[in-house]
């Protein structure tokens, strides 16, 4: 009894997509030319701008506590963007600043969650949504997005897996990892189920800047007043400003939901980094010129990973809308054999691929879809070129 730990930490799954890039990293270090698909931020240093705007905190001498749930000109600077980019109306005192969009997330549940409650997750998935509910002592229950329909659950399927229990149903679009983007129509079918229901829904925006083809975004708590109650947006400065680094992310809530990730936020971390905070003003109300700028390079890349895939034998990718993944289906590859070696599932794929071809790849098990891959496209043209070369090669070596 007395030296045994906690269950629900034993329970966690390590994050494999960390552990890929850490056996990339340890090949890169003994010297080893390897190509990283597994990036899952931005490439690009943080603007000067925003630098700047930490640089003169400091100087400053804006180095103390905040209140816990972020300053107010930071809730106004977040506010601001919400109404201006997102068209949703939530006042500062429906804003938490949190550290990170992860943090975010694990605010949301911590807010709206009894023991035993279920939370739908649409199959693929970001791999930490399942575990940040479970530590909020959630249930996550799945439905999957099926190819034919680009990867995406329908309103349909949302409201068959609705039971007593069901708390709330996360949307991540555009998506990691798949890349895709719900249409408005589609959002409007699943806002009418999810009134009907009578559920939350948790709108994971963090990639809202990065969509392509005249793509806009639609965030589903701008299409009606139900809706809106009903919905949590949370995203970040991460993706968007290339400022992983600096753990910045926040909600947007229904009042009560935003006092109680306050008071939770408040005895778990305090405030968010103050420096950090001031970096975050500039970057969602300085120039926007950046983002447009890093988005025409990902662009360019995802054209090229995109066209080059799809000429490729037995594997296949659909156009990605957003983000900066491409989401191969490599069903074909699997169980067919390699050197004499059988391709048994997707793992064992992406080991061939680091220890024969040196090339790092996310296997997609822990996104909920054990036949694909997500190779990333924050990294170079040039490495994307020299990543596809070699696994070209070893698709015309299978059998
Ligand atoms: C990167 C990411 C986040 C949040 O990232 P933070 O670095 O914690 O701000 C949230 N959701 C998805 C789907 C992501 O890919």
């Amino acid at each position: 009894m007395a030296l045994t730990l906690s269950k629900k930490a034993l329970a966690v799954k390590p994050s494999s997509t960390l552990a890929i890039t850490a056996k990339a990293k340890e090949l890169k270090s003994k010297g080893i030319d390897v190509v990283g698909f597994g990036a899952g931020e931005p490439d690009f240093n943080t603007p000067d701008n925003i630098c700047e705007a930490a640089i003169k905190a400091i100087h400053d001498g804006f180095t103390k506590y905040t209140p816990a749930s972020g300053t107010l000109e930071l809730k106004q600077a977040v506010s601001d963007k919400f109404k201006n980019f997102n068209g949703v109306n939530y006042s500062t005192k429906q804003i938490v600043i949190s550290n990170g969009g992860k943090h975010a997330l694990t605010n949301i549940f911590s807010a709206i969650c009894n023991p035993g409650d279920e939370v739908i997750i649409p199959a693929p998935y970001w791999l930490s949504y399942p575990e940040i509910v479970r530590l909020a002592d959630g249930v996550p229950v799945y439905i999957k997005g099926e190819k034919e329909n680009s990867y995406k659950v329908t309103a349909e399927q949302i409201a068959k897996a609705c039971t007593d229990k069901t708390k709330a149903f996360i949307l991540n679009s555009p998506s990691n990892p798949s890349g895709m983007l719900y249409t408005k129509d589609e959002l409007e079918e699943i806002a009418k189920v999810i009134v009907e229901k009578d559920i939350y829904i948790v709108s994971d925006e963090i990639y809202e800047n990065l969509l392509y083809d005249n793509n806009e975004m639609i965030s589903i708590a701008s299409l009606n007043d139900e809706i809106y109650k009903r919905t949590i947006t949370c995203s970040g400065v991460a993706k968007s400003y290339a400022m992983t680094g600096w753990r910045i992310g926040y909600t947007g809530a229904p009042v009560e939901i935003t006092k109680l990730m306050d008071s939770v936020q408040s005895h778990q971390t305090s405030n968010p980094n103050s420096i950090a905070q001031k970096a975050a003003v500039e970057a969602l109300s300085g120039s926007q010129e950046f983002v447009s700028k890093m988005k025409e390079e990902f662009d360019k890349r995802r054209i090229y990973m995109y066209e080059r895939v799809n000429s490729m034998n037995l594997v296949s990718a659909l156009r990605p809308q957003g983000a900066f993944y491409l989401f191969v289906d490599v069903n074909e590859i699997i169980g067919k054999t390699y050197k004499d070696r059988i391709i048994a599932d997707v793992d064992v794929l992406a080991e061939i691929l680091i220890e024969e071809y040196n090339v790092a790849v996310v296997t997609c098990t822990d996104f909920g879809f054990p036949d694909h891959i997500r190779l990333s496209y924050a990294i170079s043209i040039e490495n994307i070129k020299k990543g596809l070369d070699r696994i070209e090669t070893f698709i015309n070596e299978i059998a």
